[in-house]
C-alpha cells in the first residue's frame, strides 16, 4: 500500500509539473498575443422575448492562437489574472467592443448596447473609469451604448468598495449589469444601495428548469425582486424551449442563451440583425 501511495504522489507530482509547465508556457504565448492581438470577440445576442427584437449583445472575448486553434475564456482568462495580463486584456477587449459599437452605428444596424465583461482586477484599478472615458472617446462610442458586466461575486467581495467603483462608471452613463447572480452571498439589502441597471440570472439555475420546483422558485423570485428594484433582468444559459417557456413564466423578459444562438462572429451578427431591422 505504501508502494501504491508513493507511485500515486509520483503520478501527481508529474501531472502538477505539467500543469505548471503548460501554465508558464502559456502565459508567455500571452504575452506575445497581446502583442500581436490575437485577440477576438464573439458576440451573443439577448432577446427581448415580448418583441423577439435583439435588446443587446454580450461580448465574449476569444483567442486564435497561432497552432492551438481558438481558445475559450476558461482556458487563458485565470492565466492571464495570475500573470497579471487581464489589465492589457481588459483594454484590448473594450477597444475592440467600442470599435465594433461605432461600427456597426455607422452601417446603421440595430445595436441597441454591447455588453463587455470585466474582471475583478479591472473593477478595482483607481483608472477604471478614465480608462472606459478613453477608450469611448477613441472610438466615438456613446455611453449608453455600453454596457460593463461585473459579477456579483466581485462587488460582494468588497461592497462598500464595489459601490463606489460602480457609483462611477454609474455616472459616465453606461450601463452597469450585475453578471451570475445568484451564485454569490448577495445581501439584498446592499443591492438595494447598488447603483446597476440589469441583473443577470445565472446558467446554474436556468440548468434545472422546468423540473426542478425550487430552481423555478429562485428564477421567478429573482426577477419579482429586480422587477421590484425596477432594473432589468436578463437570464442567461436558456438552450431549450421547456427552459424558456419556464423561465418566461418566471417573468423575465431578456434571454441570452443557445437557444437563440450562440456566441457569433462579427459578420455573423450582422447577418441577423440585417434581418432584425425595423423598417
Ligand atoms: P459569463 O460572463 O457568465 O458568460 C456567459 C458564458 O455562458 C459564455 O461562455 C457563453 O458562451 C455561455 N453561454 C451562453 N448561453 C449558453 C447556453 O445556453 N448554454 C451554455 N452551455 N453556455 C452558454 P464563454 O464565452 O466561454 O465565457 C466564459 C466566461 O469567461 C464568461 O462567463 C466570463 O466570465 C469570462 N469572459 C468571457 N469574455 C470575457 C472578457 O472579455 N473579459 C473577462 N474578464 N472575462 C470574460
Ligand atoms: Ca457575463
Ligand atoms: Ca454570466
Ligand atoms: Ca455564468
Amino acid at each position: 500500500a505504501k508502494q501504491l501511495g508513493r507511485n500515486h504522489y509520483k503520478m501527481f507530482y508529474e501531472t502538477m509539473n505539467q500543469e505548471v509547465v503548460e501554465r508558464l508556457a502559456l502565459e508567455s504565448e500571452l504575452r506575445t498575443a497581446l502583442e500581436q492581438k490575437q485577440f477576438i470577440l464573439h458576440y451573443q445576442p439577448q432577446v427581448e422575448l415580448a418583441t423577439g427584437r435583439v435588446r443587446g449583445l454580450e461580448a465574449l472575448v476569444r483567442w486564435r492562437h497561432t497552432q492551438r486553434g481558438l481558445l475559450m475564456p476558461d482556458q487563458f482568462i485565470s492565466v492571464a489574472e495570475d500573470a497579471d495580463l487581464i489589465a492589457p486584456l481588459g483594454v484590448q477587449v473594450l477597444e475592440m467592443a467600442c470599435r465594433q459599437i461605432r461600427l456597426w452605428m455607422e452601417r446603421g444596424l440595430p445595436v441597441e448596447r454591447v455588453a463587455v465583461n470585466l474582471s475583478a482586477h479591472q473593477l478595482w484599478e483607481d483608472d477604471l473609469a478614465e480608462t472606459v472615458t478613453e477608450i469611448m472617446e477613441k472610438h466615438g462610442c456613446p455611453p449608453q451604448r455600453l454596457e460593463l458586466e461585473v459579477t456579483e461575486s466581485v462587488i460582494m467581495s468588497s461592497v462598500e468598495k464595489g459601490r463606489e467603483a460602480l457609483a462611477k462608471l454609474h455616472r459616465l452613463g453606461v450601463e452597469v449589469s450585475i453578471d451570475d447572480f445568484g451564485t454569490g452571498y448577495s445581501s439584498l439589502y446592499y443591492l438595494k444601495k447598488l447603483p446597476f441597471s440589469v441583473l443577470k440570472i445565472d446558467k446554474s439555475f436556468v440548468d434545472d428548469l422546468p423540473g426542478d420546483a425550487d430552481s423555478v422558485n429562485i428564477v421567478a423570485s429573482i426577477a419579482t425582486l429586480a422587477h421590484g428594484m425596477g432594473k432589468q433582468v436578463v437570464v442567461e444559459g436558456v438552450e431549450t424551449l421547456p427552459q424558456l417557456e419556464s423561465v418566461a413564466s418566471c417573468g423575465c423578459e431578456i434571454v441570452q442563451g443557445f437557444y437563440f444562438s450562440r456566441p457569433l462572429p462579427p459578420e455573423e451578427i450582422e447577418r441577423i440583425l440585417s434581418c432584425d431591422r425595423r423598417p
